[in-house]
């Protein structure tokens, strides 16, 4: 008798049954109907029953036999199905307690479990590997921290790719991440640490628009002896770890244990660049030759001149008028065979250099303060500089405000009217490291400012309570302004902010009367763009505004 279709699927509850449950459930079934047919037979042999139910009785037992097997195969069913629930239960607990809920690579009990194994063995040849990711702080600072937990999931996801499907990539926590690889050579193993390398310098997250990026050192140990201890094996990869940050982070440093007696480590660089550089003054020019240069951009005013009070160091009000202002802009000059480079884009290049384009900031007040020195002392005093800045700078050098502020009070002619802008804040507003750029500006006279991107308000909302003097409205803002629109929308609500705080809203790339007729009735103070003139080199603008004041 073919009995396959009771195998097949349509007839889903036979998943339930296994081996044994069948055979007992058939045996029990035919059991029951051989009682069944016995208890029925002798009836039939004494020819008739009393009552004149004759053809019910045996009708009756086969029923209950039937529903017994019914409830039997059941009871079966359920049980099966509690055990699968078991299972399923204990294999996500399992699942839970050897992986990091956040990235889903394994954590450190797991890791700590297959270095024990791997350490283990008789003959190994495996590899351990510690990376911490660098400046990953300015990441949660600048952007949120929903933005570094994006971060870490794409990283983690990114090193489950680089390794193979042997190797055990975990989160040991924090920005801190273990790759073992199993069976591997010293060759390999290298190799395996220049791409993870490789894979983060590339690396960039897409967040609200903006590119964010990371750098990473790593410490690798080779496990090519037996009985070295899983702390000893990644106390020495943690070591060679802390040399690649003492190099300079963004480097690669393998450890070697002196001889097969002693603990006593030797390091040795195995990536080929050089680290990033910290502060050098070069850091943020183009590799390539190009030419960078400032430019600068008249500000035309729309509100009557309002004097610039600012606090002395003495604590008195002194009162300046500034009367024109000046926006920086800085550029690299392109040829046929390069384009040029336009400052957002240059900004975040530089952002995305070690020290978040600290360097590029110091050179653009270093070159303002060049052309201002051509100015006399009076005309100097009338002129508000607008030097933009890129706010992963501020997280990334806690003293820049310092930095700045000193440059500019050593330099023959100092600027008086200094605002700095910060550009690509995300929803940042409020940060600490925003908070003490802005305190360290302040108590040396210089202002604050927030170029904004973003045109929806739940974003614009934390900077209700942010430290600013001014706010930027960046190109999404100003370009095809007109009524209706979330950008106009935006710029009422920042224009509501402001008057609260008593600061300006300042509009920049302002195409065209229509534009800047809209900008006027909602409050805006201060605009430049095409509508009244270009960028040129910040000397031409110095001179002509001279002339003027
Ligand atoms: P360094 O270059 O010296 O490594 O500095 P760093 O900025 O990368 O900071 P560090 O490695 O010293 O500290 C890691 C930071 O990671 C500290 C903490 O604010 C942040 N962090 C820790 N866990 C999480 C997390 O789960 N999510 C996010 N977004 N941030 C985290
Ligand atoms: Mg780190």
């Amino acid at each position: 008798m073919d009995l396959n279709w009771l195998r097949k699927p349509q007839f889903p509850a036979m998943r339930f049954f296994g081996k044994s449950d069948k055979i007992a459930l058939t045996g029990l079934t035919l059991l029951l109907l051989l009682l069944s047919v016995a208890s029925v037979i002798p009836r039939f042999g004494s020819g008739s029953l009393p009552g004149g139910d004759v053809g019910e009785a045996p009708i009756l037992v086969v029923i209950v036999a039937l529903l017994i097997i019914a409830a039997l195969g059941l009871a079966v069913i359920f049980l099966r199905l509690q055990c699968r629930a078991l299972e399923i239960a204990r294999s996500v607990d399992n699942h839970a307690a050897l992986h990091d809920p956040m990235t889903g690579s394994a954590n450190r009990r797991h890791f700590e479990q297959r270095l024990e194994q791997l350490a283990g063995d008789n003959t190994p040849s495996h590899s351990l590997m510690m990376i911490d990711l660098d400046r990953f702080k300015p990441v949660n600072d600048l952007y949120g921290h929903a933005a570094g937990d994006a971060l870490l999931k794409d990283i983690a996801t990114g090193f489950g790719r680089v390794v193979g499907t042997n190797d055990l990539v975990a989160r040991l926590g924090g920005d801190e991440f273990a790759l073992l690889l199993k069976d591997t050579s010293v060759l390999n193993a290298e190799r395996t640490a220049l791409s993870v390398l490789e894979f983060v310098k590339k690396y960039r997250l897409n967040w609200q628009g903006q590119r964010v990026s990371v750098g990473t050192s790593i410490g690798v140990i080779h496990i090519d002896q037996a009985g070295l201890t899983p702390t000893t094996l990644m106390a020495a990869a943690d070591e060679a770890l802390y040399a690649a940050k003492e190099a300079g982070r963004g480097a690669v440093f393998s450890a070697h244990f002196a001889s097969s007696e002693s603990d006593e480590l030797t390091f040795q660089r195995i990536d080929a660049g050089t680290p990033e550089p910290e502060s050098s003054t070069k850091s943020h020019l183009p590799e390539d030759g190009r030419k960078q240069e400032l430019y600068g951009v008249a500000m035309a005013s729309l509100q009557p001149k309002i004097p610039n009070y600012q606090t002395s160091r003495m604590g008195s009000r002194r009162r300046h008028i500034v009367s024109q202002w000046v926006m920086v802009e800085p550029l690299t000059i392109g040829d046929e065979l390069q384009p040029g480079v336009k400052m957002h884009e240059l900004l975040e290049d530089a952002a995305a250099h070690g020290d978040g384009g600290a360097d590029l900031a110091r050179w653009i007040l270093l070159m303002a303060l060049e052309s201002a020195s051509r100015l006399s002392p009076t005309a100097l005093g009338r002129i508000g500089f607008v030097i933009p800045v890129p706010a992963r700078a501020v997280a990334t050098v806690p003293d820049l405000a310092d930095d700045l502020m000193r440059i500019n009070a050593l330099a023959h002619n100092p600027i008086r009217h200094l605002t700095f802008v910060l550009h690509n804040l995300a929803s940042m507003y409020d940060s600490p490291a925003i908070d003490k750029f802005h305190y360290g500006l302040h108590s040396r006279g210089a202002r604050l400012g927030f170029e904004i991107r973003a045109s929806t308000l739940d974003v614009l909302a934390p900077l209700k309570h942010a430290p600013y003097d001014e706010l930027h409205l960046g190109r999404e803002l100003s370009k095809n302004f007109k009524a209706g629109t979330s950008a106009y929308a935006a710029v009422e609500a920042l224009v509501t902010f402001a008057e609260q705080n008593n600061t300006t809203v300042v509009a920049s790339h302002v195409d065209n009367e229509e534009e800047l007729r809209h900008l006027a009735m909602l409050g805006v103070s201060r605009f430049s763009g095409p509508v009244v003139n270009e960028p040129k080199p910040l000397h031409d603008v110095l001179q002509s505004l001279a002339k003027t004041v």
